[in-house]
Protein backbone atom coordinates (compact mmCIF):
# COMPACT_ATOMS: atom_id res chain seq x y z
CA UNK A 1 0.00 0.00 0.00
CA UNK A 2 1.66 3.29 -0.82
CA UNK A 3 1.65 5.77 1.55
CA UNK A 4 -0.31 8.67 1.50
CA UNK A 5 1.79 12.05 1.57
CA UNK A 6 1.09 14.75 4.12
CA UNK A 7 0.45 18.42 3.15
CA UNK A 8 4.56 19.68 3.04
CA UNK A 9 5.31 16.77 0.67
CA UNK A 10 2.04 16.72 -1.63
CA UNK A 11 2.46 20.61 -2.45
CA UNK A 12 6.44 21.00 -1.78
CA UNK A 13 7.01 22.46 -4.89
CA UNK A 14 4.13 25.44 -4.38
CA UNK A 15 5.91 25.74 -0.56
CA UNK A 16 8.94 27.16 0.85
CA UNK A 17 10.35 23.77 1.91
CA UNK A 18 14.02 22.92 1.41
CA UNK A 19 15.81 19.77 1.83
CA UNK A 20 16.39 20.98 5.21
CA UNK A 21 13.05 21.52 6.14
CA UNK A 22 11.61 18.97 8.68
CA UNK A 23 8.25 16.83 7.08
CA UNK A 24 6.37 17.39 10.31
CA UNK A 25 2.34 16.23 10.40
CA UNK A 26 -0.57 15.79 12.43
CA UNK A 27 -2.70 14.91 9.44
CA UNK A 28 -3.43 18.27 8.70
CA UNK A 29 -5.17 19.33 4.84
CA UNK A 30 -7.17 16.90 2.46
CA UNK A 31 -10.23 18.22 3.82
CA UNK A 32 -13.51 17.04 2.52
CA UNK A 33 -15.41 19.10 -0.36
CA UNK A 34 -19.01 18.32 0.28
CA UNK A 35 -21.98 18.88 -1.84
CA UNK A 36 -24.60 20.54 -0.43
CA UNK A 37 -27.80 18.47 0.13
CA UNK A 38 -30.49 20.83 0.22
CA UNK A 39 -29.29 24.28 0.61
CA UNK A 40 -27.77 24.81 -3.09
CA UNK A 41 -31.32 24.13 -4.49
CA UNK A 42 -33.01 26.19 -1.76
CA UNK A 43 -30.76 28.93 -2.59
CA UNK A 44 -30.38 28.37 -6.57
CA UNK A 45 -27.19 27.78 -6.74
CA UNK A 46 -25.91 25.18 -9.86
CA UNK A 47 -23.74 24.10 -7.89
CA UNK A 48 -22.51 24.48 -4.20
CA UNK A 49 -19.56 23.08 -2.09
CA UNK A 50 -18.78 23.46 1.31
CA UNK A 51 -15.09 22.56 2.36
CA UNK A 52 -14.81 21.41 5.62
CA UNK A 53 -11.96 23.11 7.51
CA UNK A 54 -13.00 22.01 10.89
CA UNK A 55 -11.74 18.35 10.22
CA UNK A 56 -8.08 19.51 10.38
CA UNK A 57 -6.29 18.06 13.71
CA UNK A 58 -6.93 21.24 15.88
CA UNK A 59 -10.66 21.61 13.98
CA UNK A 60 -9.27 24.97 11.55
CA UNK A 61 -7.44 25.91 8.96
CA UNK A 62 -5.01 27.45 10.93
CA UNK A 63 -3.05 24.05 11.12
CA UNK A 64 -2.43 24.61 7.23
CA UNK A 65 -0.33 27.39 7.61
CA UNK A 66 1.23 26.57 11.53
CA UNK A 67 2.51 23.11 9.62
CA UNK A 68 4.81 25.55 7.56
CA UNK A 69 5.77 28.45 10.02
CA UNK A 70 6.66 25.86 12.38
CA UNK A 71 8.70 23.18 10.31
CA UNK A 72 10.29 26.63 8.96
CA UNK A 73 10.90 27.62 12.72
CA UNK A 74 12.67 24.67 13.99
CA UNK A 75 14.94 24.49 10.33
CA UNK A 76 16.05 27.97 11.74
CA UNK A 77 16.83 26.68 14.79
CA UNK A 78 14.18 28.48 16.92
CA UNK A 79 13.07 26.99 19.97
CA UNK A 80 10.26 29.01 21.11
CA UNK A 81 7.39 30.76 18.77
CA UNK A 82 4.55 32.92 19.94
CA UNK A 83 1.44 34.00 18.41
CA UNK A 84 -1.90 36.76 19.58
CA UNK A 85 -4.90 34.65 19.10
CA UNK A 86 -8.97 34.54 19.33
CA UNK A 87 -8.34 30.80 19.71
CA UNK A 88 -7.67 28.81 17.03
CA UNK A 89 -3.87 30.14 15.63
CA UNK A 90 -3.16 29.62 19.69
CA UNK A 91 -4.61 26.30 19.60
CA UNK A 92 -2.34 25.23 16.33
CA UNK A 93 0.67 26.88 17.18
CA UNK A 94 0.36 25.19 20.75
CA UNK A 95 -0.34 21.67 18.42
CA UNK A 96 2.41 22.11 15.86
CA UNK A 97 5.02 23.74 18.27
CA UNK A 98 4.36 20.63 20.96
CA UNK A 99 5.61 18.34 18.25
CA UNK A 100 8.47 19.85 17.75
CA UNK A 101 9.22 20.47 21.56
CA UNK A 102 8.87 24.44 21.44
CA UNK A 103 8.17 26.56 23.80
CA UNK A 104 4.89 28.01 22.88
CA UNK A 105 3.43 31.75 23.81
CA UNK A 106 0.16 33.02 23.35
CA UNK A 107 -1.42 35.83 24.11
CA UNK A 108 -5.10 35.86 23.84
CA UNK A 109 -8.17 38.52 25.05
CA UNK A 110 -9.42 37.50 27.96
CA UNK A 111 -13.19 36.39 27.60
CA UNK A 112 -13.34 36.85 24.25
CA UNK A 113 -12.15 33.13 23.31
CA UNK A 114 -14.23 30.21 23.03
CA UNK A 115 -13.94 27.43 25.45
CA UNK A 116 -12.61 24.88 23.36
CA UNK A 117 -10.12 26.68 21.84
CA UNK A 118 -8.75 27.95 25.50
CA UNK A 119 -8.96 24.21 26.23
CA UNK A 120 -6.78 22.98 23.15
CA UNK A 121 -3.65 25.63 24.17
CA UNK A 122 -4.02 24.48 27.98
CA UNK A 123 -3.99 20.67 27.39
CA UNK A 124 -0.95 20.97 24.39
CA UNK A 125 1.04 22.75 27.01
CA UNK A 126 1.02 26.60 25.66
CA UNK A 127 2.03 29.49 28.08
CA UNK A 128 -0.85 31.14 28.02
CA UNK A 129 -0.87 35.11 28.55
CA UNK A 130 -4.41 36.81 29.04
CA UNK A 131 -4.59 40.30 28.19
CA UNK A 132 -7.09 42.86 29.10
CA UNK A 133 -7.70 43.81 25.92
CA UNK A 134 -8.48 43.14 22.43
CA UNK A 135 -7.14 40.92 19.70
CA UNK A 136 -5.91 43.45 17.98
CA UNK A 137 -3.81 45.07 20.83
CA UNK A 138 -2.32 41.30 21.28
CA UNK A 139 -0.99 41.19 17.82
CA UNK A 140 0.52 44.58 18.60
CA UNK A 141 2.68 43.34 21.58
CA UNK A 142 3.24 40.20 19.85
CA UNK A 143 4.74 42.06 16.91
CA UNK A 144 7.39 44.04 19.18
CA UNK A 145 8.30 41.23 21.41
CA UNK A 146 9.55 39.30 18.31
CA UNK A 147 11.66 42.27 17.07
CA UNK A 148 13.46 42.57 20.64
CA UNK A 149 13.83 38.82 21.43
CA UNK A 150 14.64 35.61 19.09
CA UNK A 151 10.76 34.06 19.33
CA UNK A 152 9.17 33.10 15.91
CA UNK A 153 5.74 34.88 15.06
CA UNK A 154 3.57 32.72 13.70
CA UNK A 155 0.69 34.97 13.02
CA UNK A 156 0.15 35.16 9.13
CA UNK A 157 2.23 38.19 9.15
CA UNK A 158 4.71 35.37 9.28
CA UNK A 159 4.90 34.40 5.08
CA UNK A 160 5.20 31.12 5.89
CA UNK A 161 1.78 30.62 7.27
CA UNK A 162 -0.28 32.19 4.18
CA UNK A 163 2.20 29.46 1.89
CA UNK A 164 0.40 26.82 3.64
CA UNK A 165 -3.33 27.69 3.88
CA UNK A 166 -3.22 28.12 -0.09
CA UNK A 167 -2.76 24.39 -0.06
CA UNK A 168 -6.69 24.89 0.34
CA UNK A 169 -7.49 26.49 -2.97
CA UNK A 170 -4.69 23.50 -4.57
CA UNK A 171 -7.44 21.14 -2.82
CA UNK A 172 -10.74 22.51 -4.21
CA UNK A 173 -9.37 22.50 -8.05
CA UNK A 174 -7.55 19.26 -7.73
CA UNK A 175 -11.12 18.37 -6.27
CA UNK A 176 -13.44 19.79 -8.95
CA UNK A 177 -11.20 19.94 -12.04
CA UNK A 178 -10.97 23.57 -12.13
CA UNK A 179 -11.73 26.90 -9.73
CA UNK A 180 -15.37 27.24 -8.81
CA UNK A 181 -16.89 30.61 -10.28
CA UNK A 182 -17.18 31.95 -6.57
CA UNK A 183 -16.07 31.13 -3.41
CA UNK A 184 -17.12 32.28 -0.24
CA UNK A 185 -14.83 33.03 2.54
CA UNK A 186 -15.15 34.98 6.52
CA UNK A 187 -12.79 37.63 6.43
CA UNK A 188 -10.97 38.49 9.93
CA UNK A 189 -7.25 39.23 9.97
CA UNK A 190 -7.82 38.79 6.37
CA UNK A 191 -4.47 36.18 6.14
CA UNK A 192 -7.07 33.50 4.49
CA UNK A 193 -8.49 34.83 1.90
CA UNK A 194 -5.02 36.24 0.88
CA UNK A 195 -3.88 32.61 0.80
CA UNK A 196 -6.81 31.54 -1.02
CA UNK A 197 -6.61 33.76 -3.94
CA UNK A 198 -2.81 33.02 -3.77
CA UNK A 199 -3.44 29.14 -4.35
CA UNK A 200 -5.78 29.97 -7.04
CA UNK A 201 -3.00 32.23 -9.36
CA UNK A 202 0.02 29.99 -8.16
CA UNK A 203 -2.59 26.97 -9.74
CA UNK A 204 -3.24 29.12 -12.81
CA UNK A 205 0.31 30.10 -13.83
CA UNK A 206 1.28 26.67 -12.84
CA UNK A 207 -1.20 25.13 -15.32
CA UNK A 208 -3.08 23.24 -13.05
CA UNK A 209 -6.24 25.60 -13.56
CA UNK A 210 -7.75 27.26 -16.33
CA UNK A 211 -9.53 29.82 -14.54
CA UNK A 212 -9.57 31.18 -10.97
CA UNK A 213 -12.87 32.37 -8.86
CA UNK A 214 -14.69 35.58 -7.69
CA UNK A 215 -13.41 35.99 -4.38
CA UNK A 216 -16.23 36.73 -1.93
CA UNK A 217 -15.10 38.03 1.66
CA UNK A 218 -17.24 38.42 4.55
CA UNK A 219 -16.62 40.54 7.72
CA UNK A 220 -18.92 40.40 10.84
CA UNK A 221 -20.88 43.93 10.83
CA UNK A 222 -19.73 44.94 14.08
CA UNK A 223 -15.76 44.11 13.25
CA UNK A 224 -16.04 45.29 9.29
CA UNK A 225 -12.79 47.50 9.19
CA UNK A 226 -12.45 47.10 5.07
CA UNK A 227 -16.03 47.33 4.24
CA UNK A 228 -15.57 50.55 6.08
CA UNK A 229 -12.20 51.86 5.05
CA UNK A 230 -11.29 52.30 8.51
CA UNK A 231 -9.91 50.75 11.18
CA UNK A 232 -12.65 49.57 14.01
CA UNK A 233 -10.81 50.08 17.40
CA UNK A 234 -13.44 47.96 19.62
CA UNK A 235 -14.90 45.20 16.85
CA UNK A 236 -17.72 43.64 18.46
CA UNK A 237 -19.27 40.30 17.04
CA UNK A 238 -20.50 37.19 18.12
CA UNK A 239 -18.28 35.04 15.61
CA UNK A 240 -15.22 35.74 17.87
CA UNK A 241 -12.79 33.84 15.21
CA UNK A 242 -13.69 37.65 12.92
CA UNK A 243 -13.78 39.89 15.87
CA UNK A 244 -10.70 41.70 14.45
CA UNK A 245 -10.51 45.69 13.87
CA UNK A 246 -7.68 46.19 12.22
CA UNK A 247 -6.55 43.32 9.85
CA UNK A 248 -2.69 42.60 9.11
CA UNK A 249 -3.69 41.75 5.39
CA UNK A 250 -6.19 44.22 4.46
CA UNK A 251 -4.48 45.84 1.44
CA UNK A 252 -3.74 41.82 0.04
CA UNK A 253 -7.54 41.06 0.74
CA UNK A 254 -8.98 44.29 -1.01
CA UNK A 255 -5.92 43.35 -4.05
CA UNK A 256 -7.36 39.67 -3.80
CA UNK A 257 -11.07 41.61 -4.23
CA UNK A 258 -10.48 43.60 -6.68
CA UNK A 259 -7.88 41.34 -9.44
CA UNK A 260 -10.96 38.47 -9.08
CA UNK A 261 -13.29 41.03 -9.64
CA UNK A 262 -15.51 39.38 -6.33
CA UNK A 263 -16.47 41.69 -3.06
CA UNK A 264 -15.84 42.14 0.53
CA UNK A 265 -19.13 42.50 2.52
CA UNK A 266 -20.14 42.28 6.18
CA UNK A 267 -22.99 40.32 7.52
CA UNK A 268 -24.79 40.75 10.64
CA UNK A 269 -24.57 38.27 13.93
CA UNK A 270 -28.18 37.19 13.17
CA UNK A 271 -27.17 36.55 10.30
CA UNK A 272 -24.41 34.38 11.03
CA UNK A 273 -26.55 32.50 13.58
CA UNK A 274 -29.07 32.17 11.18
CA UNK A 275 -26.51 30.55 8.70
CA UNK A 276 -24.75 28.36 11.31
CA UNK A 277 -28.16 26.98 12.15
CA UNK A 278 -28.93 25.97 8.77
CA UNK A 279 -25.47 24.87 7.74
CA UNK A 280 -25.88 22.40 10.86
CA UNK A 281 -29.99 21.13 10.17
CA UNK A 282 -29.95 21.44 6.58
CA UNK A 283 -26.43 19.91 5.54
CA UNK A 284 -25.25 18.16 8.77
CA UNK A 285 -22.87 20.94 8.83
CA UNK A 286 -21.31 22.26 12.92
CA UNK A 287 -18.91 24.43 12.19
CA UNK A 288 -18.16 27.59 14.48
CA UNK A 289 -19.95 30.36 14.40
CA UNK A 290 -17.65 32.65 12.58
CA UNK A 291 -17.17 29.95 9.78
CA UNK A 292 -20.87 30.46 8.95
CA UNK A 293 -20.50 33.70 7.46
CA UNK A 294 -19.29 32.59 4.20
CA UNK A 295 -22.87 30.80 4.10
CA UNK A 296 -24.22 33.96 5.32
CA UNK A 297 -22.88 35.76 2.62
CA UNK A 298 -24.25 33.79 -0.06
CA UNK A 299 -27.47 33.99 1.80
CA UNK A 300 -27.28 37.57 1.49
CA UNK A 301 -26.40 38.18 -1.73
CA UNK A 302 -29.38 35.31 -3.46
CA UNK A 303 -31.57 37.87 -1.12
CA UNK A 304 -29.89 41.34 -2.79
CA UNK A 305 -30.93 39.95 -6.23
CA UNK A 306 -27.80 37.75 -7.12
CA UNK A 307 -28.33 34.67 -9.42
CA UNK A 308 -25.91 31.74 -9.11
CA UNK A 309 -27.62 29.53 -11.03
CA UNK A 310 -25.32 27.72 -13.70
CA UNK A 311 -22.43 28.54 -11.10
CA UNK A 312 -20.22 26.30 -9.09
CA UNK A 313 -20.14 28.03 -5.46
CA UNK A 314 -17.56 27.16 -2.76
CA UNK A 315 -18.30 28.57 0.85
CA UNK A 316 -15.34 27.76 3.16
CA UNK A 317 -16.43 26.31 6.85
CA UNK A 318 -13.17 27.62 8.88
CA UNK A 319 -13.59 25.92 12.16
CA UNK A 320 -15.41 23.31 14.07
CA UNK A 321 -18.48 24.03 15.84
CA UNK A 322 -17.14 21.96 18.82
CA UNK A 323 -14.70 24.42 19.48
CA UNK A 324 -17.78 26.69 21.04
CA UNK A 325 -20.09 24.77 22.96
CA UNK A 326 -21.37 28.02 24.54
CA UNK A 327 -22.98 29.91 21.25
CA UNK A 328 -24.55 26.21 20.51
CA UNK A 329 -26.27 26.03 23.91
CA UNK A 330 -27.35 29.23 24.27
CA UNK A 331 -29.92 28.78 21.68
CA UNK A 332 -31.21 25.51 23.53
CA UNK A 333 -34.10 25.50 26.36
CA UNK A 334 -33.18 24.30 29.42
CA UNK A 335 -33.74 20.14 29.33
CA UNK A 336 -35.77 18.85 32.15
CA UNK A 337 -34.92 15.15 32.73
CA UNK A 338 -38.66 12.85 32.61
CA UNK A 339 -38.31 9.40 34.16
CA UNK A 340 -37.40 6.12 32.41
CA UNK A 341 -40.11 4.26 31.52
CA UNK A 342 -41.35 3.47 27.90
CA UNK A 343 -44.71 5.64 28.46
CA UNK A 344 -43.33 9.28 28.91
CA UNK A 345 -40.99 8.97 25.87
CA UNK A 346 -43.09 7.11 23.98
CA UNK A 347 -45.55 10.35 24.74
CA UNK A 348 -42.66 13.04 23.55
CA UNK A 349 -41.95 10.90 20.27
CA UNK A 350 -46.29 10.68 19.46
CA UNK A 351 -45.94 14.83 20.27
CA UNK A 352 -43.08 15.51 17.78
C1 LIG B 1 -8.79 32.62 11.80
C2 LIG B 1 -10.19 32.28 11.47
C3 LIG B 1 -10.97 33.05 10.57
C4 LIG B 1 -10.45 34.30 9.96
O1 LIG B 1 -9.38 34.10 9.08
P1 LIG B 1 -8.41 35.31 8.75
O2 LIG B 1 -7.28 34.71 8.03
O3 LIG B 1 -8.02 35.91 10.07
O4 LIG B 1 -9.20 36.28 7.93
C5 LIG B 1 -12.24 32.62 10.28
N1 LIG B 1 -12.76 31.51 10.84
C6 LIG B 1 -12.06 30.76 11.69
C7 LIG B 1 -12.69 29.55 12.27
C8 LIG B 1 -10.76 31.12 12.04
O5 LIG B 1 -10.07 30.36 12.89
Amino acid sequence: MSKKLCLLEKYKEFLPVTPHTPVITIGEGDTPLVRSKRLEHELGCGELYFKLEGCNPTGSFKDRGMVVAVAKAVESKNSSIICASTGNTSASAAAYGAVCGLTVFVVVPKGNIALGKLAQAIVYGARIIAIDDNFDKALELVRVLTQKHSITLVNSLNPHRIEGQKTAAFEIVDALGDAPDYLFIPVGNAGNITAYWRGFVHYKQGGRAKNTPKMMGFEAEGAAPIVRGKAVPNPQTIATAIRIGNPASWQKAVAARDESGGAIDSVSDAEILNAYRLLAVKEGIFGEPASAASLAGLIKQVKNGASFSNKKVVCIVTGTGLKDPDTALKSAHELPAIPADIENVEKIILQS
